[in-house]
């Protein structure tokens, strides 16, 4: 426990922090000034070189290599890292120059840049101006990653060519890789489908479950491969817990592996005889359907929890098809919440499948911790009257959970849907949902018996389930999930 700050203390803190920011600002607007000298210095020495609106490509070649080698040689950086910067410097100035002006500034840093310049690559010139400015507008408040999960859904929106098409044809380049690596290893990847790709990571996570859960299996946490989006400690895992077999410690993430390697090789994943057979373990994967997409009206983008924008066509599919899919309506004009799959039927599951896909992770500011890795804990706690509803309750991870109830640290949440931190020294952070929609109708009929007509009004005045409420129409500062993840 922690007793209260001193207000001078306080105060002193948070000027030391506020120093802390303005040299952020002061970096960021440094790096802004050294790309536009970049851009600035590749034309001169393009001049330099003599190169000329008449000159034939080879020589325009041959002066951006020359001009390569003298930016890494005067940086002494390798001539890969001068020419990346050469040509983020380039579009940087050209053709995303209001991200560099947003660097500039100091409203984002170069991670937020980094995914601009990789999540706007392939946009035609026709879409990018009117992506560039949208996918400023919230970047301010945002994590690098929250920047960037959000600007992928928007290039898909904003892309002409629809995304079924692209689809259609990156999947003829499905394959899989051997690539040799240090040590002894190597990366063995499966270049494929995101629906599948998800679905065999939420089957690895739910046998890995399945073996954690019996008793003689020890695993002891540990960072996993940033690259990968499971293998995250699970909540009931102790970090204590002590090796009792002859399988020797693992770590989760060693364990999803082992698990996938047998299976690979056609070996059953080893189990104790008095455990359900790891065939049954059926992992849940949430996909995001506008409820016009499933009914074949519009061929709005849906949403796959742990993945990201995915085309309508497969939506359809999964939603129809796939048992180990839970498939979750969304209005069409305001994004709200319409109703679950068949799948769920009790409330506390229902619920707990919402605010998974609300949050998409720990609500802490800037964690990336995924939502499956965390505790659902109550705001206002139970023991002091508060409620078990989805605007009491919020994902925070272990790490964010402790320090929730063990320090200074202060959060409430907004009709929104945002959370509202308050730090020791006094500083509010907000943070705002992975998918910003309410439960708000929960009556659309399950499309399985919905020979109803497919316009058939879906109302506010429909029943409620009992932990629904509606976003006060004044209070709403976050646009509907329509507006944001479709
Ligand atoms: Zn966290």
């Amino acid at each position: 426990m922690t007793s209260s700050p001193t207000p001078a203390s306080q105060t002193m803190l948070a000027a030391e922090l506020e120093r802390i920011v303005e040299l952020e600002r002061v970096i960021r607007a440094a790096q802004a000034e050294q790309l536009r000298r970049i851009e600035a210095a590749r034309v001169l020495a393009a001049d330099v070189d003599g190169v000329t609106d008449a000159s034939t490509p080879v020589d325009r070649e041959f002066a951006t290599r020359s001009f390569v080698a003298e930016l890494a040689t005067t940086l002494v950086v390798h001539e890969a890292t001068a020419g990346r910067l050469i040509a983020d410097a380039h579009r940087l100035a050209g053709e995303l120059s209001a991200t560099l002006d947003a660097l500039q500034a100091g409203s984002i840093g170069v991670g937020h840049v980094r995914s601009m310049l990789e999540v706007a690559v392939s946009l035609p010139a026709a879409s990018l101006t009117g992506f560039e400015a949208a996918a400023l507008e919230r970047a301010e408040r945002e994590t690098p990653s929250a920047f960037r999960r959000r600007i992928r859904r928007l290039r898909e929106r904003m892309h002409p060519e629809p995304l079924a098409a692209r689809h259609r044809r990156a999947r003829e380049e499905r394959r899989v890789c051997l690539e040799p690596a240090e040590d002894g290893m190597a990366w063995l990847s499966l270049h494929l489908e995101a629906e599948r790709g998800v679905a065999i990571m939420a089957r690895l996570d739910a046998l890995a479950d399945a073996r954690v859960a019996e008793p003689s299996i020890p695993t002891h946490p540990a960072p996993t491969h940033p690259a990968t989006f499971s293998g995250e400690q699970s909540p009931n895992l102790s970090p204590s817990t002590s090796p009792t077999t002859s399988l020797g410690p693992r770590t989760r993430a060693q364990l999803v592996l082992d698990i996938a390697a047998d299976l690979l090789l056609g070996r059953e994943p080893a189990s104790d005889a008095d455990s359900a057979p790891l065939g049954v373990v059926r992992p849940h994967v949430y996909v995001t359907v506008p409820v016009l997409t499933l009914l074949g009206r519009t061929d709005e983008s849906a949403e796959l929890d742990g993945y990201g924008p995915i085309d309508a066509e497969t939506a359809r599919r999964l939603a129809a098809h796939a048992p180990s899919f839970q498939r979750i309506l969304t209005h069409p004009e305001t994004g709200a919440y319409l109703s679950y799959g068949r799948n769920t039927y009790r409330v506390p599951a229902d619920l707990a499948g919402y605010l998974r896909v609300r949050d998409g992770g720990c609500r802490f500011p800037g964690c990336s911790r995924r939502a499956a890795g965390c505790d659902l804990d109550h705001t206002r706690d139970w023991a002091a009257g508060g409620a078990t509803r989805h605007d009491n309750l919020a994902h925070l991870c272990r790490k964010h959970h402790r320090l929730k109830h063990h320090t200074e640290w202060r959060m409430s949440q907004m009709p929104s849907g945002d959370i509202r931190w308050t730090s020791p020294a006094g500083l509010v952070h907000v943070t705002t949902p992975d998918q910003p929609f309410d439960p708000v109708v929960p009556a659309l009929a399950d499309p399985a018996d919905a020979s109803a007509p497919a316009d058939a009004p879906v109302t506010e005045s429909d029943p409620e389930p009992p932990w629904a409420v509606q976003r006060p129409e004044s209070s709403s500062g976050v646009p509907p999930a329509g507006v944001v993840a479709a």
